[in-house]
């Protein structure tokens, strides 16, 4: 794939006037109050609008409903009743959300018809619409696809696709309704893709039905807001000393420490295993199975901390944690902004630890600006041990060597848990099964114990060999 990523709104101008659109659409921005372009329609707009298929990495609240929107718009001709913008969403939520905002953005133009279409509901509305002419469609892909073949919906003069949400509509199973649709519009068409990460399967889609797409990656400035960040000034020898102490203060059930090389990242690990804290590191150089055992533990609680570096963590698809604690600052402010990112999602609260040496403080200033907002400074002294002994995590985890070669099921495993040794379900976690190894997650008071009734017991009939890891 052809492509390249852009840093948002690092040279650019971030006014919209410096665009090449219709003077009456640069007069209802300016109506709407969209003054300055936000980081993601900085980056793309200039690709977009020059025709060029892209491939952006960004969420809700981002605006990339305009990002995507006001190219649709421009090249869209309001007196050839054809539908030219189509624009697939997951839900109908957002499918009502998308077309409300290209609506607003079309103002400027006369009688634009957007059309939104989904399951859940009857077609016959839907029908009646798109029978009275549309230029755009906004809808799910099944239902889409569902009125192409009623012969209801004509999609042949398509000249922007927009993939919304591709990641979701993916996890939704939409990947084959994806495909069908994308494969009845002209080749003609620009292709945008949107999608808050980047799994396989997008890259699939992309490689399928994409001609040369640029990348536009922006880190997601609005989640930095729920995550409260922290300040220490701290000398370089001092720091592996202090992130100890940070967990034993703020003792968070899960963490990633970042380090900006691999040598950092095994000082730190060494030490915290040292001082009994439960620490795996992650980085460049690991065999994939370590690499996955790292990440099962981690995943399945049965490690409290993960050390990492920015290149073994990109990519890595961990829940929620409670906390980020950055041993080194990392020079590139946006890189920042992605790893705070891990904590405070969803409804949670964030928290991020920063360490600083003196001469990292021009990484400070540089996130500083990017965020837009000063840095709020603590000391070190007020990290104080909080009450509750050594930090543990809640699971421990038992390698079983056998996995999908074997044909072992994690339920399989549960059973054997369960109704041969006795254990309650909440006793035991996440069952990973690889090909060759199972990865049971259990509490961690009955950890050896469970792991001898599987030495001595059966799974699936079969004797087994199990470990604690
Ligand atoms: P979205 O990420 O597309 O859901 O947009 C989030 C919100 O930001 C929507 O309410 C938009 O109306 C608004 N918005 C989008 N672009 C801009 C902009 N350049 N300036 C101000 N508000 C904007």
């Amino acid at each position: 794939m052809n492509t390249h990523t852009s840093a948002a709104g690092a040279t650019a101008s971030t006014a919209f006037s410096s665009l090449s659109l219709h003077p009456a659409t640069l007069q209802n921005l300016q109506a709407l109050g969209y003054e300055q372009m936000t980081p993601i329609q900085a980056a793309s707009l200039p690709l977009t609008l020059a025709g060029k298929d892209l491939i952006a990495q960004a969420s809700t609240g981002s605006g990339k409903t305009a990002a995507f929107g006001l190219p649709l718009l421009e090249r869209l001709n309001q007196r050839w009743f054809a539908v030219q913008g189509l624009v697939l969403c997951p839900t109908r939520e957002l499918a009502d959300q998308v077309a409300t905002e290209i609506r607003r953005l079309a103002r400027a133009q006369e009688n634009i018809k957007v059309v939104t279409v989904y399951g859940g509901v009857p077609t016959r509305n839907q029908i009646a619409s798109l029978e009275n002419g549309a230029h755009i469609v906004v809808g799910t892909p099944g239902r889409i696809m569902d009125l192409i073949e009623r012969g209801v919906l004509d999609i042949s003069n398509i000249q922007t696709l927009v993939l919304d949400e591709a990641d979701r509509m993916l996890d939704m199973g939409f990947y084959a309704d994806i495909t069908t649709v994308v494969e009845q519009c002209p080749e003609s068409r620009q292709t945008l893709l949107f999608s808050a990460t980047y799994p396989d399967d997008i890259d699939r889609l992309a490689k399928r039905f994409m001609r040369e797409p640029q990348m536009v990656q922006v880190a997601a400035q609005h989640s930095a807001h729920k995550i409260e960040q922290r300040w220490y000034e701290v000398p370089a020898k001092q720091k592996v000393d202090v992130v100890v102490q940070m967990l034993a203060h703020f003792r968070p059930e899960s963490s990633i420490v970042f380090c900006n090389t691999k040598q950092q990242c095994r000082d730190v690990v060494t030490e915290l295993q040292a001082q009994g804290i439960s620490a795996l590191a992650l980085f460049g150089e690991l065999e994939q199975r370590e690499r996955d055992e790292v990440l099962v533990q981690f995943a399945n609680r049965s490690c409290s901390v993960l050390v990492a570096t920015d290149v073994a963590a990109r990519g890595l698809d961990i829940a929620n944690l409670a906390c980020v604690i950055n041993v080194d600052v990392t020079p590139d402010a946006e890189v920042h902004i992605h790893r705070i990112g891990r904590t405070g999602r969803g409804d949670a609260e964030g928290l991020a630890l920063n360490l600083v040496a003196m001469d990292e403080m021009p990484y400070v200033a540089k996130i500083e600006q990017l965020q837009g907002r000063p840095s709020e400074w603590l000391e070190v002294a007020e990290l104080t041990p909080a009450p509750g002994g050594p930090l543990l995590p809640p699971m421990m985890t038992i390698q079983i060597i056998g996995g999908r070669k074997e044909k072992i099921r994690a339920g399989d495993v549960l059973g054997a848990m369960c109704a041969d040794f006795g254990y309650a379900k909440d006793q035991i976690g996440k069952i990973s099964v690889n090909d060759f190894s199972t990865y049971v997650a259990v509490d961690r008071r009955i950890a050896a114990e469970a792991c001898a009734k599987l030495n001595n017991g059966r799974v699936k009939g079969k004797s087994v060999r199990a470990r604690v890891l």
